[in-house]
């Protein structure tokens, strides 16, 4: 929609619609306007400061409308309109993690060639593992170096992990503009926060646009990959439609992923049940629970979200919870994103830009969770007074949605703190649990039986279907696949002692020139940004690293031992002070902890350090031959 189609009323709606924060800055970064500067955060706005904001964005939009992207404020004017964005000051380590995620650059986080490109030997190849969203990461990185590059995928379309769940009311639960690329700009979602089949049909024209997609062989599985050190190459074997294939590459970079493999769960009896057994991660076309009677195992991200439309088609369902979670609503989640808003992002230069940096900046301060704060405790407290507080509102959450029936309260609350597992989106979850056709089942399984489930109080649940929402093995990384390193060691066998580990996430010694996207420990805890952004920085990372090495014509990066084992053993120090190894945390229920009590999924560090661990590369520490 053009901005003479649309009127004056129009433009107001959209700006009321608004993140009023980001149109502050962005109406700011235009006209230096110092009574926008001196207005206070959205949250604290009087009525007459609210409309003065309103009325002047309105005014200017009227005036000015554009299509056109706005360019890259220099340095100082980036830090002054950051600071005030979110109305306070960053140190250096803070504005330097943060600087690119307004996404003025065309591919902010990606690298260039530093000089010259050298001569690329004729037989030069990276393989990349899978095509989901570090995948894609990936790709579009070496398109842009002009790398040539073979992405595997055992898919039959890009998507990773979207491609492979298509549960009912799958959908990101993290806000969309904080779960893209910001090298695709021009991408807009019909809701705010997308659904499956949209994320599936935005990486695929993520993978079209921007390279990927022609230098990707769909049904290509990886099964095994084994480095040659004699030549410095990685002999990749796959299965393909054709068949078994070998490729040689020269790195392998790894874009599987945490959540690539379902876990199935073994119950007693499982074999004896006559019903049918559903995985969300195996969803067959056109499911129909009408008249039927459903057993939904799980209460993660995943049950919570498909629980409510199975709930309303379905005759009955027993959920059966093993572990309360904490649930918490999101703003706009299930909306669709208006007319007006859409204009905006089209027609406010900077919108899009200063939009999506206060949707991640909510997540900066969210280390504040984690550590602990042995005063408070002392004092009374559980874990520290932001935890207690967000606890408290969660409870009270709890107690709104089922409209305080006793019975459900207690066996929802969970006795650990918030913010040690996974926080987990509702979408319907707890009103849906007050329905007539649904009952929460708290007694243990104890096995299945030919009608249905045995809980351990005897009593037989009969059901004709049952949905296993029971997560997925993060705990194997890179597995069913193996990888022989440089003196034929499998990585399985190297992790063997106490689960994976890798330096900074993403390499291990003895396997040269191979990367890990989403690898151990990879996840940002805490003050950090959404994973988009760090699929990309962990791309440029690889990137860094290959370009050196061609740059130099080296033909081999390896970490060095020593680093590998200083980063782990600081890494151990620091994840044993936060919440998730502590009572509090209740570590033996989380996915984020391995069975060695080791925690392996998330990188303990605070966002931004851990930021500059991925971006600077120390060179001391790695090895190039
Ligand atoms: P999950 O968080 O691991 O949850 C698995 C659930 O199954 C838990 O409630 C677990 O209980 C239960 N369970 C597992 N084995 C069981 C058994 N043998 N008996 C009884 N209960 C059992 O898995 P998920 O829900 O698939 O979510 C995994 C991750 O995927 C999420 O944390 C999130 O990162 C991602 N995800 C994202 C979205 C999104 O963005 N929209 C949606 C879905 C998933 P316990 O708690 O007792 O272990």
């Amino acid at each position: 929609m053009s901005a003479n189609a649309v009127d004056t009323a129009f433009i107001r709606r959209a700006v009321e619609l608004a993140d009023l924060n980001a149109v502050r800055v962005t109406l700011y970064m235009h006209t230096h306007d110092p009574e926008i500067a001196a207005l206070p955060k959205a949250i604290e706005l009087t009525d007459d400061q609210r409309e003065l904001l309103i009325s002047k964005a309105t005014a200017w939009l009227e005036a000015n409308a554009a299509t056109e992207r706005p360019a890259e404020p220099d340095e100082a004017e980036l830090r002054e309109l950051m600071n005030l964005a979110t109305k306070e000051e960053m140190g250096d380590l803070e504005f330097t993690a943060r600087r690119e995620l307004p996404a003025f650059k065309d591919f902010p986080l990606m690298i260039e060639w530093d000089g010259d490109k050298p001569a690329i030997p004729e037989d030069f190849m990276i393989v990349v593992v899978g095509s989901g969203f570090s995948g894609l990461a990936t790709g579009v990185q070496l398109s842009n170096l002009g790398l040539p590059y073979t992405i595997l995928e055992r898919r039959p379309e890009p998507g990773g992990t979207w491609s492979v769940n298509r549960y009912p009311d799958i959908r990101v639960d993290t806000i969309s503009i904080t779960y893209e690329f910001a090298f695709e700009k021009d991408y807009r979602w019909t809701e705010y926060f997308g659904r499956g089949p949209e994320v599936r049909s935005y990486l695929e024209g993520v993978s079209k646009k921007f390279g990927p997609y022609d230098n990707t062989k769909f049904g290509c599985e990886v099964t095994k990959a084994t480095f040659d050190a004699e030549r410095d190459k990685w002999i990749v074997e796959y299965d393909s439609p054709d068949g078994p294939q070998t490729i040689e590459a020269n790195f392998v970079i790894n874009g599987v992923g945490t959540f690539a493999n379902p876990k199935f769960p073994q119950f007693e009896g499982q074999e004896s049940f006559e019903g049918e057994i559903l995985h969300p991660a195996r969803w067959p076309d056109g499911v129909d629970f009408t008249g039927k009677r459903v057993a939904v195992i799980g209460n993660g991200s995943t049950g919570v979200q498909l629980l409510a439309p199975v709930a309303e088609e379905a005759q009955h369902v027993d959920v059966f919870q093993r572990t309360p979670q904490w649930i918490s609503p999101r703003d706009k989640y299930g909306a669709p994103m208006e007319p007006e808003t859409l204009w905006l992002l089209d027609n406010f230069p900077g919108y899009w830009n200063w939009w999506r940096y206060m949707a991640i900046a909510g997540l900066f301060g969210t280390h504040g969770f984690i550590v602990p704060d042995e005063e408070w405790v002392k004092q009374g407290g559980k874990w520290n007074p932001m935890n207690d507080q967000l606890r408290a509102d969660l409870t009270a959450y709890i107690k709104a949605q089922v409209d305080g029936d006793e019975e459900l309260i207690e066996q929802l609350t969970p006795d650990y703190a918030p913010f040690s597992r996974r926080p987990v989106v509702d979408n319907g979850w707890y009103k849906a649990l007050t329905r007539d056709n649904v009952d929460l089942v708290t007694s243990p399984i104890a096995r299945f039986t030919p009608k249905g489930i045995e809980t351990t109080d005897g009593e037989v649940h009969e059901v004709d279907v049952v949905i296993t929402a029971t997560g997925f093995e993060v705990m194997k990384y890179l597995w069913p696949a193996d990888y022989l390193g440089k003196d034929g060691t499998s990585i399985h066998d190297f992790w063997s002692k106490d689960g994976p580990r890798a330096y900074i996430s993403m390499m291990v010694p003895k396997f040269p020139n191979m990367f890990m996207l989403y690898g151990p420990n990879s996840q940002p805890l805490s003050g950090g940004t959404g994973l988009p952004v760090w699929y990309v920085i962990w791309a440029a990372y690889a990137a860094r690293c290959i370009t050196r090495a061609l740059a130099e014509g080296k033909t081999r990066v390896e970490v060095k031992e020593g680093p590998y084992e200083r980063y782990n053993e600081a890494l151990d120090i620091e994840a044993s002070k936060l919440l998730l190894l502590q009572e509090e945390g209740a570590p033996e229920e989380n996915y984020y902890i391995n069975e060695f009590g080791r925690m392996q999924v998330n990188a303990p560090w605070y966002g931004p350090e851990y930021h500059r661990m991925c971006t600077e590369v120390e060179w001391d520490d790695l090895e190039i031959s």
